[in-house]
């Protein structure tokens, strides 16, 4: 763990009210402010001449990297500094890779498979990461990073396959565990979990998000299959994204089924999730609309306004700023359900429009529309 500015500190003259306390030697104007500027590290622990040893000694230990960084073409592997993501977050995510046996006589179409493989979630599209080839006498040509077999055995990385589940597993947690808790050298490298040929696919699929989970940084598989690694990149989606960082889309004006200046019009914050649910409620509509969606930090709508990043003031802004009333002549806007106790306020702030309070829950909104049309 790295030391945070109270941490620091306690160890400097200040804290223990000695001599030198304050001085300024570090051009701070305290020593708390030394320490918590250390903690950034934006200033050298030797900026203050009475820093302790045993400072010097635990700042170098918390700055210890637990886990190796491997990086294979751009693509980087481990680098990992928790054991949980709600601590910080995870970095790289666990890799996905295929071994493809060149001597295999359907070899090339599975390898266009691989190559025309891939699906796009919450606006990120994705790919198989590496294919690792083998038996083969030349160099593998394709748009897809690869690395021979040869090549790759000579990296640092740790195979943590074992005989079976239970014991690839807890070898994977008691590594990872290592690397992070004591920050032993000899379990830093990045592990790997490398699936054989033939296998059930339940069961692979199973097996192998609980190592995506705990704690594989990179999942080999032999055999290729669309709908296994479909299931683990969307899993990895979920367990890498940053929790400091809410999954968000562009603030903007979406169209959907060709919208004219009598369309409807939804308003939502940009939270992902609530974009993607109401979006394709209204791609499903075969009705003309417009969503405008508002910047919020990627929060949800409640949050949103409780954390005053979706105000009446704020969406009168964002209105003008996508010049709304003059791209329509539709005057009403459909806010969401949970957000009623905001229409006056609304109404008052953007004189244009009429606020039509819409549905809690976005399934609810192909009824509302048809209730709209019968008023
Ligand atoms: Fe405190 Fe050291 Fe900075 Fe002086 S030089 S103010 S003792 S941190």
């Amino acid at each position: 763990m790295e030391l945070s500015g109270l941490q620091i500190f306690k160890y400097l003259p200040a804290a223990k009210k000695a001599e030198n306390s304050n001085c300024k030697k570090c051009n701070c104007p305290t020593c708390m402010a030394f320490a918590l500027k250390l903690a950034k590290n934006q200033i050298s622990i030797d900026a203050c001449p009475y820093a302790p040893d045993e400072l010097k000694e635990k700042l170098e230990y918390s700055q210890k990297q637990p886990q190796k960084t491997v990086e294979i073409d751009g693509l980087k592997i481990g680098g990992e500094n928790v054991l949980y993501r709600h601590e910080k977050t995870f970095i790289n995510p666990t890799a996905i890779a295929i071994m493809l046996d060149c001597s295999k006589p359907d070899w090339e179409n599975t390898l266009k498979r691989i190559e025309n493989f891939e699906i796009t979630r919450v606006n990120e599209t994705f790919k198989v990461d590496l294919i690792i080839y083998k038996n083969s006498t030349e160099n593998l040509k394709s748009n897809i990073r690869n690395i021979s077999e040869e090549e790759f055995q000579k990296l640092q990385l740790y195979n943590a396959t074992d005989k079976d589940f239970v014991l690839t597993s807890s070898k994977l947690i008691d590594i990872r565990t290592k690397a992070i808790q004591e920050k032993n050298e000899k379990y830093s490298n990045p592990t790997y979990v490398k699936f054989e040929s033939g296998q059930d696919l339940n069961l692979l699929c199973a097996q192998a998000s609980f190592y995506l989970c705990k704690y594989a940084n990179m999942l080999i598989f032999e055999d290729f299959d669309e709908t296994l690694i479909s299931t683990l990149l969307t899993l990895r989606q979920n367990i890498f994204t940053d929790p400091q960082k809410p999954l968000q889309v562009e603030a903007k004006i979406y169209e959907f089924n060709n919208p004219d200046e009598n369309s409807i019009i939804f308003m939502t914050t940009n939270f992902a999730l609530t974009f993607f649910a109401v979006a394709s409620e209204l791609e499903n509509l075969n009705v003309p609309s417009y969503l405008v969606v508002t910047p919020a930090e990627g929060m949800s709508v409640l949050t949103a306004w409780s954390a005053e990043k979706f105000t009446a003031k704020m969406v009168a802004k964002t209105l003008k700023k996508f010049n709304l009333a003059e791209k329509v002549k539709t005057r009403k806007i459909i806010i969401p359900g949970l957000l009623a106790h905001m229409k006056q306020e609304l109404e008052e702030e953007i004189k244009d429009f009429e606020i039509v309070v819409g549905t809690i829950e976005a399934y609810a909104i192909s009824d509302f529309v048809k209730s709209l049309d019968q008023n």
